[in-house]
């Protein structure tokens, strides 16, 4: 027993961050092996797994920001496992907030279902099994986390702190294929629509999530069309298509807003730079002396691209993070005008870009 707590007093912080994303990769092993015997601890340990790495990207910033109350706890109680920690939101805005670090609006949406999830499971003694019944509960949870490990490798990919676990993503990867007999039906059902797609001219492309040949791209002479997967519920964004910056090449370079902006032509490797595409997708006016004051540049909220959105004929489209929307919207307080819709009271509550009256008021 001693021994134990003095293992736990000698860690230090490189040490805690390894030990909390081995942690989690444990954590997710296990969701996956034990899916077949109980949906119930698989959906548990999945959510455990999201707040571990959560909690080691926050831990790179500085260990005290994983204390619930930073003020009411020691460093030395931390280490010992001792003190409260923070709660996957509020890790997330702590990223947001400290250090600048964004999880896109989808993937705090999957993280967010699949926590709700785990409550429910661990205060219902039978959720688990009730749900897990049919074939269509599992299948309901293994769409669930296959939604929920594109966002994690998305990230971890991302964050070059990740970076020496290279080999424990691939074999999560690996180990997800064991979901992929739940979807199969899902998938048949839909043959003969994907087949129609196809015969009409339309494109069908792999989905990220369930990686089935189950993206159907939506007819579109504009550069951004919208695409679905027919078989799982999560995956929907858009498909975006880019020519060649390079004269002699005609390659029409395709990638999802999943994917993002590859950073390269796949047939002449001229470079794909984030200034091409966004003058490439940038339909709206041009900016002269006459409208200059009329020009309103739009930020992303989903993503917080600082005026990262452009005008794509009758939509607006991130050149960042490819969230597109038919409209934006203003905030009340902050006047920042950002894609799609703000919070509905945002003169109170702010929104992406500000803490609103409420926020303010409480600081002095
Ligand atoms: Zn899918
Ligand atoms: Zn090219
Ligand atoms: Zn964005
Ligand atoms: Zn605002």
């Amino acid at each position: 027993m001693r021994k134990n707590i003095e293992i736990k007093e000698t860690l230090s912080e490189n040490k805690l961050f390894d030990s909390l994303t081995r942690s989690a990769f444990e954590f997710l092993s296990r969701a996956i092996a034990e899916f077949e015997n109980s949906a119930k601890f698989s959906t548990i340990h999945f959510a455990i797994a999201i707040e571990l790495f959560l909690k080691a990207r926050l831990m790179c910033e500085h260990w005290s920001l994983l204390l619930d109350k930073p003020d009411h706890s020691s460093k030395e109680s931390f280490f010992k496992g001792d003190a409260k920690t923070v709660s996957p939101d509020q890790a997330i805005e702590r990223l947001r907030r400290i250090a600048q670090v964004i999880v896109p609006e989808p993937f705090k949406e999957i993280f967010r279902k699949i926590a709700e999830h785990r409550n429910k499971m661990v205060h219902f003694i039978h959720a688990g099994e009730d749900e897990a019944d049919g074939l269509d509960g599992r299948q309901r949870i293994v769409e669930e986390q296959c939604a929920g490990w594109l966002a994690l490798r998305t990230l971890l990919a991302e964050w070059p702190e990740f970076s020496g676990y290279k080999t424990d993503i691939w074999r999560i990867s690996v180990s997800m294929e064991r979901y992929r007999p739940y979807l199969q039906k899902a998938f048949e059902a839909k043959a003969d629509e994907l087949r129609r797609h196809r015969a009409q001219g339309g494109r069908v492309i792999e989905c990220p999530s369930c990686r089935f040949a189950s993206v159907m791209v939506s007819e579109s002479d504009d550069a951004v069309a919208d695409a679905n997967c027919t078989v799982c519920r999560f995956f929907h964004g858009a498909e975006i298509k880019v020519k060649c910056e390079n004269n002699n090449c005609d390659e029409v370079i395709h990638f999802t807003s999943y994917e993002g902006r590859p950073s390269q032509c796949p047939s002449c490797d001229t470079v794909l730079s984030e200034k091409y595409v966004r003058d490439f997708l940038d339909t709206g006016e041009e900016i002269t002396h006459d409208n200059y004051f009329d020009f309103m540049p739009i930020s992303c909220s989903s993503c917080t691209g600082y005026h990262a959105v452009v005008k794509h004929h009758d939509r607006y489209v991130c050149t960042e993070c490819f969230e597109t929307a038919e409209s934006y919207s203003v905030c009340d307080y902050c006047n920042e005008a950002q894609l799609g819709s703000v919070p509905e009271d945002s003169g109170w509550s702010g929104c992406e870009f500000c803490d609103g009256r409420a926020g303010n008021i409480s600081d002095d």
